[in-house]
């Protein structure tokens, strides 16, 4: 802050433009813990655009913690699938069923109790608390460290523990103790909305004369300062297309772990490959590969799938030893897919294979599938 502003100040001018310009979102019309952790959750990683329609379908279909709670596995992942992060959905089940057998299905509206949810850290618990009881705790994420940084110009490295417990220490020094959830939401709002990575607006910020990067004419661009971000590492998969007449093979993933119980076309890593007809004693036949590998970039990781694209009259057993720790085979039927909660890369798979093999498609004049031989 700069060293001629007030902190009462602050809040009021803060306060003033969030009441008058805010964004109107789904999760802040009717504000409630529970709709704040969903919502919370949703957005870690997340633009909110994309978040608006997921968290009206998720809250029509689970409405409460008790609805959550009882929901299959596999049905919460469905309505998560395309947002991923997909640990996110199985957290935000676990605590559901946490609220209904420690707290008689009623959220906990204690900090102590919020914070013990599966999946809650300090930011998410003081995001319930705040917005959804009314409690004074600060939120710190992203946007909030990058606020902070600039309205005191600090040129500590934000990657350190000792400036990280000093803006925690700031954010909950401005905290209005009247309107915690406003005030919280109101500064991940500059965040998202003027005080942005790359343009800031400062000439159009209602907090530019607290600012102190804004009084001292320094360059907001430099601020929060951080770490050197480590390069992605690079793993190489080849992956099996099985197809047998009106089915094919799919892989459930491991329950821990990247994509966690979502299902995938089953792959092997490139080092520790063992070819695919060996897996089956021999009794499916070649139909080629996919002409370019499917890349997906996960956050620490670029992932390159090569497709082997296969063929068998029957539907064969899984022989013994599973490869990459899955928990279940399947055969599908293309039907099917709509119920699974399937894999990116499996959703990028698919279109591809469809064309590459359609000449594999039986002729039947009333076929609806879009997968060969189906
Ligand atoms: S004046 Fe600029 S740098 Fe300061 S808080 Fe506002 S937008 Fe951010």
């Amino acid at each position: 802050m700069s060293p001629t502003s007030s902190i009462p100040d602050f809040r009021r001018a803060l306060l003033a433009w969030y009441d008058r310009e805010q964004r109107q979102l789904p999760w802040r019309t009717e504000p409630a813990p529970y709709r704040t952790l969903v919502s919370e959750l949703m957005l870690q990683q997340t633009q909110v655009q994309t978040v608006i329609p997921y968290f009206e379908r998720f809250l029509k279909r689970f409405p409460s913690p008790q609805a959550l709670a009882e929901a299959e596995e596999e049905e919460v992942l469905k309505h998560w699938q395309g947002l991923g992060y997909y640990r996110r959905a199985r957290y935000l089940q676990a605590a559901a069923r946490q609220i209904v057998a420690e707290h008689q299905g009623r959220f906990p509206s204690e900090k102590a109790a919020i914070d013990a949810l599966p999946g809650v850290g300090d930011y998410t618990a003081a995001a319930v608390a705040s917005i959804g009881f009314g409690l004074p705790y600060a939120c710190v994420d992203g946007n909030v460290i990058r606020v902070v940084s600039r309205l005191f110009a600090l040129d500590g490295d934000t990657a350190t523990g000792a400036v990280k417990k000093d803006i925690q220490a700031k954010a909950q020094d401005l905290l209005d103790p009247q309107r915690p959830g406003d005030f919280n939401q109101a500064v991940m709002e500059l965040g998202a909305t003027r005080c942005s990575p790359r343009q800031p607006s400062c000439l159009a910020c209602p907090v530019a004369g607290h600012c102190a990067v804004n009084q001292k004419g320094l360059d907001p661009h430099i601020y929060p300062f951080k770490s050197k971000k480590v390069k992605p590492g690079k793993i190489d998969y080849q992956a099996l297309f099985l197809f047998a007449p009106g089915r094919f093979l799919l892989a459930k993933r491991p329950e821990k772990g990247l994509m966690a119980s979502m299902w995938e076309l089953p792959a092997q890593e490139s080092g520790h490959f063992i070819a695919w007809p060996e897996w089956f004693d021999g009794e499916i036949s070649s139909r080629g590969h996919l002409a370019k590998p499917i890349i997906h970039r996960f956050t620490h990781l670029h992932a390159t799938y090569h497709v082997a694209m296969f063929r068998s009259d029957a539907v064969l057993p899984w022989r013994e030893g599973e490869p990459a720790g899955y928990r279940e085979f399947r055969w599908v039927e293309e039907h099917e897919l709509a119920q699974l909660p399937l894999t990116k890369v499996l959703q990028k798979a698919l279109p591809l294979i469809a064309a590459a093999i359609q000449d594999e498609r039986k002729p039947c004049p009333n076929a609806t599938s879009t997968l060969p031989g189906l």
